[in-house]
């Protein structure tokens, strides 16, 4: 007969690369985002336990959305449904029995951790002893080396907790651990995954857009407004700084010489990102260029973007080619959203092939015509910052309007 038995998760983060004193700050955090990822799910009990979390399962918790969130939380190497019994041999094997999947599977292996080095059984004893009992019961035999079923044991101080299947989560550090970014989502394919990157790196990331209306139509705000939806579901900030970007290239442009409008357009970006960065408390900038991807990501381009400011510019794809790039997109689900037509800034009044090199020198020069200080201070103070929990649903935007 089947007992009704509690379930609980069992969360395993990498142990290496923790460094010691960083540990409970690391633990506190990866407690408070599963707790903040799973709002709303009837969890009991969250808790940290001897180098794991551990949630306790209302009754009415599904599992399955459990088990969606959870593999969207950075700093998580795996977790498992799991059922709990008392530091006792015989307890432990009933509850397994209890528990066995019916079918599925002809072959199985015991695999135990002991946390819990005063439990009077080895590993290698426990596994010994369970194994037996479930060949005794299911008639089943054990493969060590390629089971069909895989029941694992970890004894801790006070209890024993057991499960069938090991779910992977998607590694990485716990949001919050590492600092702020500001990241400069542009609504293409590249800038959500070089965002997702930070964050998987355990950085808190908020996004800067900037667009081009009235010249061309708000669509790529839309779209940066729905990839921050979806990059908040790995732990990004809700926030979107949407920045009028029109004006200042229509400045720009009239005033400079039209081989360098590209570079320079960045150069504003950068700074009036920066600006931004600055009030939030962000130490970097993210962009998600890709080394020789487009005329401005030749390496003298990248440098003389990078002059114009203080703050580091991070870019993660750097060394990545696009069918990876995309093939990342995909599987963070922003890939859809990136596709759809919308209209970027950069292409305004800039020529068909734009300079592939250019100097700090020559583009001061090109600035001197121009009222830096004032385009950037008009760029920060014209920006909104939109809660993109909050932003209507932008579907008549999506559709071209
Ligand atoms: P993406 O796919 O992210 O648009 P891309 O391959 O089209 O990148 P570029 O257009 O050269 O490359 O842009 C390089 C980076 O500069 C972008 O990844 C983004 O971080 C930033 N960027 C470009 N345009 C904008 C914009 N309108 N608003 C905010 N950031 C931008
Ligand atoms: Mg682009």
């Amino acid at each position: 007969m089947e007992r009704m038995m509690e379930r609980y998760v069992v969360i395993h983060y990498h142990e290496v690369g923790l460094k010691g004193r960083n540990r409970p700050m690391f633990e506190r955090r990866l407690l408070q985002n599963v707790q903040a990822r799973l709002a709303g799910l009837e969890i009991e009990e969250a808790r940290r336990l001897s180098g794991r979390l551990l949630l306790k399962l209302g009754p009415r918790a599904s599992w399955k959305t459990v088990r969606e969130r959870l593999q969207t939380v950075f700093g998580i190497a795996y977790f498992a449904l799991a059922y709990r019994t008392p530091l006792d041999l015989e307890a432990l094997k009933q509850a397994i029995l209890d528990r066995l999947p019916a079918d599925g599977y002809e072959t199985f292996a015991v695999e135990t951790k002991r946390a819990n080095k005063q439990f009077p059984l080895t590993s290698y004893e426990i596994n010994a002893e369970v194994g037996a009992a479930v060949q005794a019961h299911t008639g089943k035999a054990v493969n060590l080396r390629q089971p069909d079923l895989k029941i694992h044991i970890e004894v801790l101080f006070k209890q024993i907790l057991f499960y069938f299947e090991r779910v992977p989560g998607p590694g990485g550090l716990p949001v919050g651990v590492s600092g702020k970014v500001a990241c400069l989502l542009s609504g293409g394919i590249d800038s959500p995954v070089a965002a997702w990157y930070m964050l998987k790196r355990g950085c808190e990331a908020f996004a800067v857009h900037f667009h081009g209306h009235p010249f061309v139509t708000r669509t790529s705000e839309a779209k940066c407004i729905e990839l921050m939806r979806v990059l908040t579901r790995w732990g990004a900030s809700p926030y979107l700084y949407s920045v009028p970007f029109g004006p200042i290239q229509y400045e720009i442009m009239q005033r400079t010489p039209t081989k360098l409008l590209v570079i320079l357009y960045r150069r504003f970006m950068v700074r009036i990102a920066q600006a931004i960065a600055y009030r939030e408390g962000a130490h970097a900038l993210v962009t998600g260029e890709s080394l020789a991807q487009v005329a401005s990501q030749t390496l003298q381009n990248l440098g003389t973007i990078e002059a114009a400011v203080q703050m580091p510019i991070l870019r993660p794809l750097i060394g990545m080619d696009k069918v990876e790039i995309i093939e990342r997109a995909k599987a963070i689900d922003t890939y859809e959203i990136s596709i759809l037509p919308g209209e970027d800034c950069c292409q305004l009044f800039v020529p068909q092939h734009p300079a592939t090199t250019s100097t700090v020198e020559e583009l001061e020069a090109a600035e001197a015509a121009l009222d830096v200080a004032a385009l950037v201070t008009q760029g920060v103070e014209q920006a909104r910052r939109i809660d993109v929990r909050k932003a209507a649903v932008a579907e008549e935007l999506l559709l071209g309007f």
